[in-house]
Order: C-alpha cells, then structure tokens, then sequence
C-alpha cells in the first residue's frame, strides 16, 4: 500500500459501475452522480473519507431529484410565501400532476377520437365552485389574465387612481396595463373616488372599468371606493364592462377573512369578469382564473394572445383537483384553532427542551401573506429558539425557514402541516449539533 493517499482515491469509472450508483444514474442522471463522485473523490484526497465508504458517501450527497428545487419546511407564519412557491399543493393535486405529467387526454376526446377542448374537466369544475359565472378560462397567472382583458378589451381602462397598486417585487398593475399598449383613464384621488368620477369618465373609447383590489395594504381615514355592486348598477345598459381582480382566489366568502373579496360574490354583486390567482387562498397551482361572462370569456379565448398565456396539463390536473378534492393545505392552515396550534408547540418544545435545546413555546401571529388579507392577523403559536438558529435550520434538510424576531429565532406551526412536526423536530436536533 502506497502512503499516499491520493494513490487510493477509487477511480471515477469504478465508481460509477456500482451498483447503486448505475441505480442512481438511472434516477437522477448520469451527470449529477458524477458531480457527487467528484466531490466524493475530492473528500478522499483530503481524508475525509475513507476509500471503502466512498459509494455510501456519494449516495448521501445525490440530491434528492433532478432538480435544484428542494422541498422546505415553512415555518415563517406566512401561510401564501411567495419566495416558497406560494400555496404547496394537496396530496390529490399532487397525484393529478403525476397523472398527467406524461401523455395525457388533455385536448383529445377518447370517446370520439377526435379533438376536444383543452382542459374541460378544470373548466367545468370551477364553474361548479362559482355558479354566478357564466364561462371560464384558465391563464398562467393573474398578471397574465389581466394582461389578456387589456389587450382584447382594450382602448381606455377606467380605474381608480386608490387601485393603481404594486403588488410585490416591483410588480404594477398599471405598468403591466400600459405595457399591453391601453390607455388608463385614472379616477378619483389616492383616498377617495365617488360613482360620478367613474361615469364621467367613460367615453366611445372606454374598454372596460377596472376594479383591483388593494390586496396587501389598507388606506384608513377620509376615504372612499365605490364597491362592484353601485358600480355595476350603475354601468347596466352602457355596454362597458366591469372587470374586477379580486386577487387571491377566494371562491366564496371565508369566515376566517371577512374583508376578502371572493368570486362568487363578486360576480353575483354584478362584475361581468373576475379575476384572480390560482395559487393564493384557493391553494391550487399557480395559474390565473378568468370567470364571468360567456361572451367576453370567449372574446379573450379567441384573441391570439391567449395561446402565449394558456397553462399546460399539469397545472390543469392540479386546479381540477384542488377544486375537487379535499380541503387544500391552505385551506386547513386557516381554519386550524389557536389551541390546537399551541398543543402542537408545546409538545415539540418539550421534546426539544428534553434534548437540551433552548426551545419555549410562544403565542405568535401568522399572516396570509401573498398579497393577501393584510389586516388580518391570524393567532397562532410557535416554537422560540435562539436567533442563531435561523442559518444553520436554513442550510439543512430539509431546509427550515422560520422568522427571526429580536433574539429569537420563531418557527410558527400555522403555515406547517402537523405532519410535518417530526421532521421539523429532526431539523431543529441536527441544527442543534
Ligand atoms: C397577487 C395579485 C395579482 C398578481 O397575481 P399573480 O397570480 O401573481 O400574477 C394581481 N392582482 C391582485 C389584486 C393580486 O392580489
């Protein structure tokens, strides 16, 4: 044997011949589990590892998927986070994707052979949810299904100068209407507008009036909007269409959030579109919901710019079931009890206390998040641990994403699943080390 140990550094090719990494290679690709050899390889020369454990320790260092996305633990008490993918996806929606992630009767009438219509299963399932719509449509997101409204209604978009909003990351909806080449047509002042601005303002070049609801602020004080009901009252018989974002999806009204508009509502009140995300407080995939009426909707199908917007078979399985199937995660983080939330966090400080780590439980506020219900705070509990924490909880695995507050590092149990609790008690032990 060679003292050097760079002599015993198992060759790359030998490597790759075991057997479980010819499995891996079939899994993952023959590319990632070269990378993890090399790595491997390098630890060797370093004696870090020893030679005979080089396959094991390859295998520890794959990454779970072909993909860089990894699954993370939201711990932040923001149930809809936008940096995390907004809503996770239900378990049927899950099983859906992978349903019809490979050739799938997505346009294709089996019965017949002949072409169908795209995606008539999600359709018809939000048409059930939201009976008040005539037709619907399904886009990539709700900046997309407000993209398509401007260009095809198009000319002058009324709206209110209190609703020219910036929903996140830069993102303006008057930006984003402008950019599709329509005029707006601003009313009112920043706090207040009245029903006579809007009527004034229409002309034989008006497209439509636009409604955006203010999702992630509130303007208190001298204030004034006019709600879709007086607007649409008085709109009947000038053929101008009001179209309302409603933003985060809500299908009827949730007990839980009383100052969010919903769908059904909306539309009954008299908005002739609504529009909104599939991915907020309805919990789906991310997508766009376009819903009213049936002739509009089909204006909007049959403009061009609709085939750079539609989404693709897997989002359509993943809406059609989380309309169909069970309650979706976002769905029972917010009907989840405060006592219950504290049982959850006291039975995960107890067992983090019993390890010896500095863990308490604590009351906290969780919030909707996502542009969504910013005045409303929802109560929770949490597990508070020391600041230093958050990184190490950060970088493991699964990566724990909780929120620092002063000294404490807060990891809120209302936007987890309760089945998540052991293996978030897992990641706290192995931060802890
Ligand atoms: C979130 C939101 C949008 C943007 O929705 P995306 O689905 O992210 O494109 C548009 N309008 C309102 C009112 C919103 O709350």
């Amino acid at each position: 044997m060679s003292a050097d140990p760079r002599r015993q550094v198992p060759r790359t090719d030998s490597l790759l011949a075991d057997p479980r990494l010819v499995a891996a290679a079939d899994r993952l690709g023959r590319d990632l589990v070269k990378v993890a050899v090399r790595e491997v390889q390098q630890r060797v020369r370093q004696g870090e590892v020893v030679p005979g454990d080089a396959v094991a320790a390859v295998v520890a260092a794959l990454p779970g998927t072909a993909s860089s996305l990894r699954p993370v633990l939201n711990a932040t008490g923001v149930l809809v986070h936008t940096n995390l993918g907004r809503a996770p996806l239900s378990a049927a929606a899950v099983e859906a994707v992978a349903a019809a992630a490979g050739t799938t009767d997505v346009e294709l009438d089996l019965g017949t052979g002949r072409r169908g219509p795209r995606g008539v299963g999600a359709l018809a399932a939000l048409l059930e949810a939201v009976p008040a719509a005539g037709a619907a449509l399904v886009v990539n997101n709700c900046a997309a299904a407000l993209a398509l409204v401007a260009t095809a209604l198009g000319g002058e978009l009324v709206i209110a100068r209190g609703e020219l909003v910036e929903i996140g990351d830069g993102f303006r909806i008057p930006e984003l209407l402008e950019a599709t080449g329509a005029r707006l047509r601003e009313v009112g002042t920043t706090n207040r507008v009245a029903l006579d601005d809007y009527l004034g303002a229409l002309t034989g070049s008006t497209g439509a009036v636009l409604k955006v609801h203010p999702s992630n602020f509130v303007v208190r004080g001298f204030t004034r909007a006019v709600p879709v009901a007086e607007l649409a009252r008085a709109l009947a018989g000038r053929g101008v269409p009001l179209v309302a974002d409603v933003g985060s999806g809500l299908l009827r009204p949730h007990p839980v959030l009383p100052d969010e508009p919903d769908l059904q509502s909306t539309l009954a009140d008299g908005a002739d579109l609504v529009l909104a995300s599939g991915d907020k407080l309805l919990g789906g995939p991310q997508a766009g919901l376009v819903l009213g009426r049936a002739d509009l909707v089909q204006r909007l199908r049959r403009h061009p710019l609709y085939r750079a917007l539609r989404v693709d078979k897997t989002t359509l399985a993943a809406l059609e079931a989380t309309l169909r199937g069970p309650l979706p995660p976002v769905g029972e983080m917010l009907a989840a009890d405060a006592a219950g939330l504290h049982r959850r966090a006291e039975a995960l400080a107890a067992r983090l206390s019993a390890a010896g780590v500095d863990a308490v439980a604590v009351g906290s506020r969780a919030r909707v998040g996502g542009g969504g219900a910013p005045e409303q705070p929802l109560p929770s509990a949490a597990v508070s641990l020391p600041a230093g924490f958050a990184e190490p909880l950060r970088r493991g695995t699964p990566p724990v994403v909780g929120h620092v507050a002063g000294d404490r590092t807060l990891l809120d149990l209302r936007s987890l699943p309760p089945t998540a609790d052991d293996c978030l008690a897992a990641a706290v032990l192995a931060a802890a080390r």
